[in-house]
């Protein structure tokens, strides 16, 4: 049932009921008036008869009593009976008395002759209605008893119950009655409209949505209050709903963008949190969201590291190396967040490529090392050799000090490729992105000319034949001059070093829509083809006594494929044992 029409009919019951007791009331007050009126009017009658009869009776004139009785009985509206002392009726107002019975046992009769007077309430058998009556009794000079006087008149209830003044009093009620239920239904109104506020704003927020502006009217009885309470509290939490979102919108965009894979477990074992970057680190698919780690995890170091900080609730960080399928390295942390919830998260950083640079830059420092040790030891063996006395023989001393020069000269220019290859590296862009050249226009045709040039008299010296393929109108190169032209005489360089005397080299330079194409030829001895793949690596050489002997640092080619990256280009090398070389290179434009 509606709020409205419970408080409507439970108004309607209490002010009927009060309605229903106060005329109750009334009426029984107004009922008690009319007998204590009727009750004096009666005995002032009775009073008054005894006087007028008492002469007839103490007389015996019977004649007389009955004819008074009748006449005054008619004239004051009562009836009157007279009744001699045994009970006999000697006159009645409205009854033949002959035909009336004894009345000696009637009560009023009974208590005026032991008392004096008597009174009574009853129905009459003789006039079919509940009667009042007063009894008097009348005495002679000697004192006694002669007969009794007795008034009555009938009840007025229930006849006046709707008396004038009793209807007026139930219409005044009425009138009241309605005016209530009037106000009742307003109020109820009122309140049920409040209520409905109420509803509609819980359901409201219930629903989610807590930017709800529901007018209210009554902003001082409880309901609107309550209301007042309502909205404020719905506008309270759509703020703190917002903030939250929106924390959690900057969570989830710090933690997508992430490098590092985040994964949040639960006491459980249940994971609630994993970011992408963590998925595409260990390949988890979809649906992880709710399922123990051990399902989805499949990393044994790792689960047994979620198991410990479960269990101990201490962080730990731990390397974890995963040899299969491919060698992967992974640096986990995990740190407990609440000891209740037995909650923990996992830092999982992907140190594969940071391992790889370790171990690359470590290879190097020992490369280095290596290389620079052996032109060292042979110097000071040269020294030394000097010093023993082969410093006085002049042929000697020449021969020697000719040896130290070279392997000085081998020093240097180690140095400077190194140098050279660090100069590159500084150029180079932050982590993960390609290099950056310096941009300028270069022209090819010059370029080549002028690394020809820097070799002019070792081709010479070899008698080797240039074979130079260089397209017409070529556009500029936007690029870094200084470097490609390192990168030109470190590959003629090595076309001069490799190829026997009286042989061929050359360069071929053209340009297509998309890049620029740089080839550089031998018909020299040629790479064996287990050790094409590595010949771009720093101080890797196919045939290392050749090199040596022939100045080589094992770093020319290494220069050159970063020259080649930092332009964003490619480098390939076709080459058969005894018959050359090819170095292509593509640059795009
Ligand atoms: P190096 O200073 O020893 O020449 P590079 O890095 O320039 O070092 O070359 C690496 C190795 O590749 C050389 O040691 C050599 O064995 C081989 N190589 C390079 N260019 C040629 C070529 N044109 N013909 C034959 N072998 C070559």
């Amino acid at each position: 049932m509606k709020a409205f029409w419970k408080h409507f009919l439970f108004n309607l019951f209490i002010i009927s009921l009060v309605f229903f007791l106060f005329t109750i009331l009334i009426i029984r007050e107004l009922e008690k008036h009319d007998k204590a009126l009727t009750e004096e009017r009666l005995l002032t009658e009775a009073n008054l008869l005894r006087e007028v009869l008492k002469s007839p009776i103490t007389q015996g004139k019977k004649e007389e009593i009955k004819f008074l009785v009748s006449e005054v009985g008619k004239k004051i509206e009562i009836r009157i009976t007279v009744i001699d002392k045994d009970g006999v009726v000697i006159g009645d107002s409205e009854e033949d008395p002959a035909r009336m019975e004894n009345h000696a046992k009637r009560p009023e009769v009974i208590d005026a002759i032991s008392r004096g007077s008597g009174k009574s309430l009853r129905y009459s058998t003789t006039v079919k209605k509940d009667m009042f009556y007063v009894a008097l009794p009348v005495k002679d000079q000697t004192g006694e008893i002669k007969a009794i006087v007795r008034t009555a008149l009938p009840l007025s209830f229930p006849e006046k119950v709707f008396s004038p003044v009793k209807l007026k009093i139930i219409y005044l009620g009425l009138i009241l009655t309605a005016f209530a239920l009037f106000l009742s239904l307003a109020s109820s109104r009122a309140l049920t409209k409040s209520l409905d506020k109420t509803i509609k704003l819980s359901e409201e927020i219930a629903k989610g949505s807590f930017n709800v502006s529901i007018p209210i009217s009554d902003k001082k009885g409880e309901i609107g209050k309550l209301n007042l309470a309502l909205s404020r509290m719905a506008k309270k939490l759509d703020e703190l709903f917002k903030q939250v979102s929106l924390e959690k919108t900057q969570l989830e965009t710090v933690l997508s963008t992430m490098s590092e894979g985040v994964m949040v477990v639960r006491g459980d074992g249940k994971i609630t949190l994993i970011n992408s970057a963590l998925k595409d680190m260990l390949g988890i698919k979809d649906g992880w969201i709710e399922k123990p780690y051990w399902e989805i995890l499949r990393i044994r170091e790792i689960m047994e590291l979620v198991e410990n900080v479960i269990k101990k609730q201490f962080a730990e960080k731990k390397e974890i190396a995963v040899l299969y399928p491919t060698e992967r390295y992974f640096l986990a942390s995990a740190i407990p967040l609440n000891s209740v919830e037995k909650e923990a998260i996992f830092v999982i950083f992907d140190i594969t490529e940071f391992k790889r640079l370790e171990r690359i830059k470590a290879d190097i420092v020992a490369n280095v090392s290596h290389e620079l040790r052996t032109p060292l030891t042979a110097i000071k063996g040269y020294i030394e050799t000097l010093e023993e006395g082969a410093y006085e023989n002049p042929e000697e001393r020449n021969h020697f000090l000719s040896i130290i020069k070279r392997h000085t000269n081998r020093l240097i220019n180690i140095v400077s490729d190194l140098l050279l290859l660090s100069e590159i590296e500084r150029k180079s862009a932050p982590w993960g992105e390609e290099p950056k050249a310096a941009i300028e226009d270069v022209d090819f045709q010059e370029v080549v000319y002028s690394s020809l040039e820097a070799l002019k008299s070792r081709v010479e010296e070899k008698s080797l034949h240039v074979s130079l393929n260089i397209e017409d109108g070529l556009p500029k190169y936007k690029g870094d001059r200084f470097l490609l032209e390192q990168m030109l005489i470190n590959l003629i360089d090595n076309a001069v070093k490799y190829t026997p005397e009286r042989g061929t080299i050359g360069v071929q330079v053209n340009q297509s829509d998309s890049h620029f194409g740089i080839e550089v030829f031998d018909s020299g001895v040629g790479i064996p083809k287990e050790h094409l793949p590595r010949i771009f690596e720093r101080f890797y050489r196919a045939d290392k006594t050749r090199s040596r002997k022939l100045g080589g640092t094992g770093l020319g080619l290494s220069i050159v494929k970063h020259v080649v990256i930092m332009h964003g280009g490619e480098i390939k090398v076709e080459s058969e044992v005894g018959k050359g070389s090819k170095f292509i290179i593509t640059l795009p434009v």
